[in-house]
């Protein structure tokens, strides 16, 4: 497929169009919900985001399976099934503020935004940062804000946040971010799992009465979170 659209059909670059590719979009959500993800907001966003516009030229032809895929930088736009899960884990309702780290080609974050949620992210690759606001632009997300930076200490200036969203396995739940959720908060992230076990995706919310809870939801696997958690995780 990739190489048919790179060798055939001059008309590659209509793909640019964030509109184009709608049936195969409309496939990819029947696959999900077949796969089990039921929200109808979700499912919705999901049709609506051109994930085309998030994916390398030449892995255009794969942007509609339901498949991560590489995005440079030794990096990856998770698998659609993921987001639209862990998008639906957030529980979000429309003008909420989410928080995400890990920014990387801006696919989660367009989700976010198409959910009516006010949309912050950081990235640590500077490099991803650029891209991924080229993406966002290009498919018509011009209202979410990009940051450069360790994602490990969130994004104080403009805490709290009623969501946050970790898209890179952690070691142990970071504590900055804890303290950046509001109360009632959503925080949904993966961490590894002890030696030889997979990381799991959890879903920690903020009770009303600031208590904690913590709920292991789905073994997935995802790119390590860099940065001072990993130096900090080095030295115990
Ligand atoms: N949400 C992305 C997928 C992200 S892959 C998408 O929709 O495409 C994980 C990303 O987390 C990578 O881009 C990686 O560079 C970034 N990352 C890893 N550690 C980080 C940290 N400490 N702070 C911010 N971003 C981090």
């Amino acid at each position: 497929m990739v190489l048919a659209c790179g060798l055939l059909l001059a008309g590659c670059s209509s793909e640019s169009r964030p509109a184009a590719r709608g049936e195969e979009r409309m496939r990819l959500v029947a696959e999900l919900e077949s796969k089990g993800i039921g929200d109808p907001a979700v499912a919705r966003a999901m049709s609506e985001v051109p994930r085309h516009l998030f994916v390398p030229d030449h892995l255009t032809g794969q942007a509609y399976d339901d498949r991560a895929l590489p995005i440079g930088s030794g990096q990856t736009i998770s698998q659609p099934y993921i987001v639209a899960y862990m998008s639906d884990l957030l529980d979000l309702d429309e003008g909420e503020r989410v928080l995400e780290i890990g920014t990387g080609s801006g696919y989660q974050a367009a989700v976010l935004a198409e959910l009516g949620a006010e949309v912050y992210s950081v990235e640590i690759l500077p490099e991803l940062t650029r891209r991924a606001g080229a993406n966002l632009g290009a498919a018509g997300y011009k209202d979410v804000r990009l940051r450069t930076g360790d994602g490990y200490v969130g994004w104080p200036g403009e805490a709290p946040f009623d969501a946050i969203i970790v898209t890179a396995s952690a070691p142990r739940l970071p504590a900055r971010l804890l303290e950046q959720l509001a109360t009632g908060g959503r925080m949904v992230l993966p961490m590894d799992g002890a030696a030889f076990s997979p990381q799991w995706i959890w879903l920690v919310t903020k009770g009303a009465d600031g208590v904690i809870e913590q709920r292991r939801m789905l073994p997935v696997r995802f790119v390590d979170m860099t940065g001072e958690i990993r130096d900090k995780a080095k030295a115990k």
